[in-house]
């Protein structure tokens, strides 16, 4: 009978207040929570009938925090266009034709990548979500919904506020508290004021958050600038929505205002720069942000504008976009990009007192990186310790070789052990053949 699991010999990266780093460390594990972490020796003594994870020359560190997400089909079929005719061409004709079946097979494929590259949160932002709850339940995910909801006339495709608060009463603290459900609203350009105000007070009476796409395109935010008077970030918050629940994805173009403006409330926002670069948006200035102390995490966006959702490829853009901007190799060190993936994630979504970095008494929410590959050696340690710049600028996902979720594996030695990961990648290819044969008539000409 075994007493807990101890992961031990690895190079725990904590992430905590002091980005503490233990080499030969260990994390002992019990009842979904770190019970214990320290040197490898004293905990091998501390716990001798724990079962034993070798983590040898390997990095063991919080999982990862994707913060904004869409599950989907039709990576690589939407590409090489500017945002908005984007949208038009590819991605709503796509949503009428969607259905719930469609979309569970979505979220379980996107899911299943997320844990086979070291993500066990997510923020995603789709439809028919109550199958993406089903689908986070099974492959043992922590998820926060984040439904598609659009109130313009001619969009009744979309979700509802009337089904997003329902999604909110039925599924909130499902999965044994793994998800979470969140009010959402797809983008300024889609919803009205009444339903941001809506969605504000929803989310005040069920004590949850608000997730919003801020604005990507610089001529979208000077065209509502010109039509309000307002820049995106004001508008937000002249509709009730700003606050320290509130995560907005992108932000790329933003006003010295507008900056101001999401330290003052608290606000987090998700970036993401793959998508950012994809669909030509520009360069958010997340270090202007970091430097007012907003809370910022990362998000991989959907397969349609990534096109993967690889949290480790993530990391790696975001120092490298905020050097090359400031021609400054000074704007964002590796171990704040790390940060920014896993206990700044966390806070967005209000669950750094649970998940985000390894410390006692927090979920057992972690990931074990193998380091004994070409494209990581040396593996080096002490002053010269290179394990953190070894995760952001070198590893990907497929180095990822273990995953826990509350002390759950949900993958081992890279085998996911949830669900069958072939049966997933077989389904979501035959799901992805009929929603393209859905979405034909969609296409406009
Ligand atoms: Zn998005």
């Amino acid at each position: 009978m075994s007493d807990g699991l101890l992961v031990t010999g690895g190079t725990v990266l904590t992430v905590n207040e002091r980005n503490e780093v233990i080499e030969d460390g260990a994390v002992f594990i019990e009842r979904g929570r770190i019970a214990d972490l320290g040197e490898a020796a004293a905990l091998n003594e501390r716990y001798p009938n724990a079962e034993r994870l070798d983590a040898a020359g390997q990095a063991v560190l919080p999982g990862l925090v994707n913060l904004h997400l869409h599950s989907g089909l039709i990576r690589g079929t939407a590409e090489d266009l500017p945002v908005f005719e984007w949208l038009a061409k590819y991605v709503d004709p796509k949503h009428r034709a969607l259905t719930e079946e469609l979309a569970y097979a979505a979220a379980r494929l996107s899911y299943a990548e997320g844990i086979l590259s070291g993500t066990t949160c997510v923020m995603d932002m789709y439809r028919f979500m109550h199958r993406c709850a089903e689908a986070a339940d099974q492959l043992g995910l922590r998820a926060t919904l984040a439904p598609y909801v659009v109130d313009k006339p001619g969009m009744d495709y979309f979700e509802s506020l009337e089904k997003n608060e329902r999604l909110v009463r039925e599924f909130s603290g499902a999965a044994g508290g793994r998800i979470q459900v969140w009010f959402a609203l797809e983008h300024l350009t889609y919803c009205t004021e009444g339903a941001y105000r809506q969605a504000a007070a929803l989310a005040e009476k069920y004590g949850t958050g608000i997730h919003t796409h801020g604005e990507e395109s610089r001529e979208m935010a000077a065209r509502l600038h010109q039509e309000t008077g307002r820049w995106p970030v004001e508008l937000f918050c002249d509709r009730g929505i700003l606050g320290p629940k509130t995560v907005l994805a992108h932000c790329v173009w933003l006003q010295p205002e507008e900056m101001e403006l999401l330290a003052k409330t608290g606000t987090s926002v998700a970036h993401c720069p793959v998508s950012n670069l994809k669909l030509a948006s520009g360069i958010a200035p997340i270090k202007e942000l970091l430097d007012l102390g907003v809370n910022v995490g990362i998000g991989t966006d959907g397969v349609k504008e990534n096109n993967n959702l690889d949290m480790l490829e993530e990391l790696k853009f975001v120092p490298l976009l905020q050097k090359a901007r400031l021609l400054d190799a000074t704007a964002i060190p590796a171990e704040t990009a790390l940060r920014m993936a896993t206990i700044d994630g966390a806070k967005a979504l209000g669950l750094d007192e649970e998940i985000g970095s390894l410390e006692i008494g927090k979920k057992a929410d972690l990931i074990v990186v193998d380091f004994r590959k070409h494209h990581l050696t040396p593996i080096m340690r002490g002053k010269y310790s290179n394990a953190v710049s070894n995760l952001v600028y070198a590893a990907s996902g497929s180095d990822v070789s273990h995953v826990f979720v509350e002390g759950h594996p949900l993958m081992k030695d890279r085998k996911l052990l949830t669900a069958d990961a072939e049966q997933i990648r077989l389904e979501a290819q035959d799901a992805a053949e009929k929603l393209f044969a859905l979405r034909e008539p969609f296409i406009p000409a």
